[in-house]
């Protein structure tokens, strides 16, 4: 799933009605798995790699592999719903247990939708991955049924969230982001169907 979706889908599942509603621990729990991407994408660009080679061939070298795994690790965002559990008497508590929450929330939006590009998802004891067979961008592998999946919960996600978020400038970045969202799909989906 690309992340603005992640960060759209957790907010709509995880925020809670009252104060403090956990917004920024759950927008940095739902950023963290794929922090790593961002810092590999301009590592390859600095590198002068060619986006295939990128995303073709380095994504799937080590150490990169490895790094990855540590971001999409469902046993260490479990590790953060329990000690912010167990914290949760400090002011930080609920914090570090909203960021573990919204990392496990990521990895299982991940798990139905990565195919060949699927992470470790129980590093640090494992290094299976779940391969599915339907990919969030791989036209081989229903990428169009994916993204259309994606889309469809991103919209209800930001229509439920829309009417919940009290500041205007909350409700213009949803907004704008939903938006963008929207755009690259009928980029990348719809128009090579025309
Ligand atoms: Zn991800």
């Amino acid at each position: 799933m690309n992340t603005p979706s992640h960060l759209i889908l957790n907010l709509a599942l995880l925020r809670r009605p009252v104060a403090p509603v956990m917004t920024w621990p759950i927008l940095i729990g739902a950023l963290i798995p794929d922090a790593a991407l961002f810092l590999f994408y301009g590592w390859g660009r600095q590198q002068g790699l060619p986006e295939q080679t990128i995303w073709g061939e380095a994504y799937y070298s080590q150490p990169w592999q490895a790094i990855f795994a540590v971001g999409n690790s469902i046993p260490l965002g479990l590790l953060g719903v329990a000690l912010g559990y167990s914290l949760r008497r400090f002011w930080f508590g609920p914090s570090i247990g909203f960021l573990g929450a919204s990392m496990v929330l990521h990895h299982l939006a991940d798990l139905p939708l990565h195919h060949d590009d699927a992470h470790q998802h129980l590093w640090p004891f494992s290094a299976v991955r779940f391969i599915s067979p339907i990919s969030y961008w791989d036209v081989d592998h229903f990428g169009r049924l994916g993204a259309t999946i994606e889309l469809g919960l991103v919209l209800v996600a930001s229509a439920y969230l829309l009417r919940r978020l009290s500041s205007r400038l909350s409700q213009a970045l949803l907004g704008i982001t939903t938006v963008l969202i929207v755009v690259a799909y009928g980029a990348l989906v719809l128009a090579p169907l025309t």
